[in-house]
């Protein structure tokens, strides 16, 4: 498949591109973050760059400017939702173990609620 049609195929791409609705919280010019469609808890927000790339553990992700962003953003959008007294947690699903289900990368922002350990 060339690169064009997996990011038209790509859920988030699509998101990006405003082809598919969401819920943003927060964007500028390297991410957007939205609210999760399925949320596992009271906050739960997904920040990805707006450029594709598959997972943390692709090549592309090996940057940290780009990473500095995501993770900036997610903790600005913790504090935004009151959860930076009470907690939080930062996600990378990585893989079929972990249960990735989205090829684009993607952090999630998890809390609102007090969140168990070990994760399922
Ligand atoms: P993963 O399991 O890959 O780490 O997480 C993917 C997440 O994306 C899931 O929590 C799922 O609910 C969410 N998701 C999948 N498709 C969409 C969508 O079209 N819109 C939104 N807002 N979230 C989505
Ligand atoms: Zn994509």
């Amino acid at each position: 498949m060339s690169e064009a049609e997996t990011e038209r195929r790509c859920p988030f791409c699509r998101i990006v591109a405003g082809t598919l609705p969401s819920e943003q919280v927060y964007s500028d010019e390297t991410v957007v973050a939205f609210r999760d469609l399925n949320p596992q808890a009271p906050l739960h927000v997904l920040v990805i760059p707006r450029r594709h790339i598959r997972g943390i553990n692709a090549p592309e992700a090996e940057d940290g400017a780009l990473l500095a962003a995501i993770v900036r953003a997610a903790n600005q959008i913790a504090r935004e939702h009151s959860a930076a007294e009470s907690g939080y947690r930062l996600v990378w699903n990585v893989g079929p173990d972990a249960g990735q289900s989205v090829f684009h990368l993607h952090l999630h922002v998890l809390g609102g609620r007090r969140l168990g350990w070990p994760p399922g």
